[in-house]
């Protein structure tokens, strides 16, 4: 016998499912019919592509007994089991992220956090929450010893060698005093019925009725046991969709997804002719933890003929859509495929092309609804930007989907669409301006001219803007310009100063570029500005802030030198007093002053760091100082 103590994410999860009290309890038996089913699915893969394991002869079951008496549960299946290494592994020593995000995710609110079990890979311990103590006893498939598990949840669980028959695993729940609830006959039944009806093994439920039998002196009390199939085992998609009920749908999502939210809507498509699969996928509600995470889970299982394939594929959809939870069951397949040719497939691949359109289109469906769409887009539309950027076939369709702020939209977000809509007679592009902070976005000096003409500016404020904007050239044959750009001001018609102008500006110009001299690349004068007397532009054969952050990162990896910041080009309001008087005075010391104030209020207008923040703040105290 051996002992062992439970990792520390583990004692700490173990104690909260003893000492919490979980509002839904009873979804442990969701949990351990799941972890049951996912070792069917393991061993019949296995039976189908591992040469040792070719000639089981095996039918996958599961099996729930109860002792009304010693208040025991047991739940078996005939699956995989596991040997001493992965008890070890599974049952105790876990290294998953998913149980460290699990605890930092935790709220404290006892009905949310216990929504947050299972969706964290947290699946068998949630046991604890009705058992003192768990015996697992398991034999691995084609192995000749079996193993014991023991624990009562408080530190330690010790693994010894034992007896057992068959290959798979059978989880004996010792439960609390109160919680005899769950050696009921119906109580089980109900359980099952809700959660894992559409499993794809059959669970038989073993029970004893008492039954008499005689009359008077001859009665006789006999007990018989029985057991019957408690849930329907019709893979769920399989079944035609007139035949489900909503509720169905969405306890399969549950199920499949370990969300505890019901989805926000599924697509169920049966496809016959030349290929023959059957798909039905969820899109959830919120945003899983690990979304944007490099080592994300994939949402799809791919079955072939209802055999689970591998849920592990994250080919399967195109990486943007990683957030779709659902199931692929091709006919065409081979059912011994292995999990290495999958890639290049040609059939999956004419499935996930197929599948894409499938989703895209019904993401369109969504966007009908303003409300239901913003929801949607406020956890998924980073997700969809990516798919601009990479998926170039749906790409016109993914640009429809996006949704930007505006100088124009009072707080919504809308459509190229209504942009587009929206224009002025002879407009030529989609102006927008792109920037990390909304807020100065919407603040920006550069507006001022549109705002005078009464011209739309989307905002890109989004960080994947920086880099998927860049690449979009256009919308609808109408492109997609930056009010920072030189072919906007050239569609504004205004870029030409008069000889005049230029002539009075010229050596308050030359001054300005020598008293400023390495902090901007040129000083020259602007037409779009109104209100503010300065502005700072990027010269747009510079790296965008977005590039400079990647190469950055890159040059710390040691993947080339260091670049320099590009410097910003200085632009001012020939039309500002502040400029005319300039003009007038005429003084070194005073331009001096003046053009550094000019460029930080630039600066930080746009959003910009200042260099040196002390200077600037005593250039403006010497200003007020002689103003008062
Ligand atoms: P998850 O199912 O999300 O992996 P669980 O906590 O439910 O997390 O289970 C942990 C691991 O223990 C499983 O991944 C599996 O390897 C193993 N396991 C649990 N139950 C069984 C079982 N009945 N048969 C074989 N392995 C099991
Ligand atoms: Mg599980």
């Amino acid at each position: 016998m051996a002992k062992h103590t439970f990792q520390t994410e583990v004692n700490q999860l173990l104690d909260l499912m003893i000492h919490s009290l979980y509002s839904n309890k009873e979804i442990f038996l969701r949990e351990l019919v799941s972890n049951a089913s996912d070792a069917l699915d393991k061993l019949q893969y296995l039976t189908l592509t591992d040469e040792k394991l070719k000639n089981l002869s095996f039918t996958p079951e599961i099996h729930i007994t109860f002792d009304n008496d010693k208040n025991i549960l047991t739940i078996s299946d005939n699956g995989i089991g596991m040997n001493e290494k992965d008890l070890l592994d599974n049952l105790g020593t876990i290294a998953k992220s998913g149980t460290k995000n699990f605890l930092s995710k935790l709220s404290g609110d006892k009905k949310k956090d216990s929504a947050l079990i299972g969706q964290f890979g947290v699946g068998f311990y949630s046991a604890f929450m009705v058992a003192s103590k768990i015996i697992v006893t398991t034999k691995k498939a084609g192995e000749k010893q079996a193993f014991a598990w023991i624990s009562d949840g408080s530190g330690e669980f010790e693994i010894e060698k034992c007896e057992k028959e068959t290959q798979g695993s059978e989880i004996k729940l010792y439960l609390k005093e109160e919680e005899k609830e769950f050696t009921s006959r119906y109580r089980i039944e109900e359980i099952i019925k809700k959660y894992s009806d559409h499993i794809p093994f059959p669970i038989f439920l073993h029970f004893v009725e008492t039954k008499s039998e005689g009359e008077g002196e001859n009665k006789k009390e006999i007990i018989e046991e029985k057991s019957e199939q408690i849930n329907k085992a019709s893979a769920l998609w399989r079944v035609a969709k007139k035949d489900l009920k909503e509720e169905e749908y969405k306890e399969f999502y549950k199920n499949l997804s370990y969300d505890s939210n019901d989805p926000l809507t599924w697509i169920h498509t049966k496809v016959e002719g030349s290929l023959e699969y059957t798909t039905l996928f969820y899109i959830p509600q919120k945003a899983p933890f690990d979304l944007y995470r490099v080592d994300y889970k994939s949402g799809v299982k791919l079955y072939v003929k209802r055999v689970f394939i591998t849920d592990d594929d994250k080919e399967l959809l195109p990486s943007y859509l990683r957030f779709v939870k659902g199931i692929i069951d091709s006919e065409d397949l081979p059912l011994n495929v292995s999990r290495e040719i999958l890639q290049q497939n040609r059939i999956l691949a004419t499935i996930k092309s197929a599948s894409t359109k499938k989703i895209i289109s019904e993401i369109e469906d969504l966007a009908k609804d303003e409300e239901k769409y913003k929801n949607f887009y406020q956890e998924f539309g980073r997700c969809i930007k990516e798919g601009v950027y990479s998926d170039f076939e749906n790409k016109e369709k993914l640009l429809e989907l996006l949704r930007f702020p505006s100088n124009k939209s009072e707080g919504k977000e809308i459509s190229f669409k209504t942009y587009k809509e929206r224009m002025k007679e002879g407009q030529k592009a989609i102006y927008y301006l792109q920037g990390e902070d909304l807020e100065l976005l919407k603040g920006s000096p550069l507006l001022e001219t549109y705002a005078k003409k009464d011209l739309e500016v989307l905002f890109f404020s989004d960080e994947i803007d920086s880099i998927v904007m860049p690449m979009v050239g256009e919308f609808d044959k109408t492109p997609l310009r930056s009010i920072n750009s030189k072919e906007a001001l050239e569609d504004l018609g205004e870029n030409a100063i008069d000889e005049t102008t230029k002539k009075k500006f010229k050596t308050l110009l030359e001054s300005f570029s020598k008293i400023l001299g390495d902090e901007v690349k040129e000083v020259r004068l602007s037409t779009r500005l109104v209100e503010a007397p300065s502005c700072i532009v990027a010269d747009p054969d510079d790296p965008n802030a977005a590039m400079m952050k990647m190469m950055k990162q890159m040059g710390a990896m040691g993947m080339g030198g260091d670049i320099p910041e590009p410097k910003p080009i200085l632009e001012l309001n020939p039309n500002h007093s502040i400029l005319s008087k300039l003009l007038l005075s005429n003084d070194e010391a005073k331009n001096a002053e003046i053009a550094f104030l000019l460029l930080e209020e630039a600066k930080l207008l746009d959003g910009s760091k200042l260099k040196d923040v002390n200077a600037f703040v005593k250039r403006l105290n010497a200003l007020l100082e002689k103003s008062i």
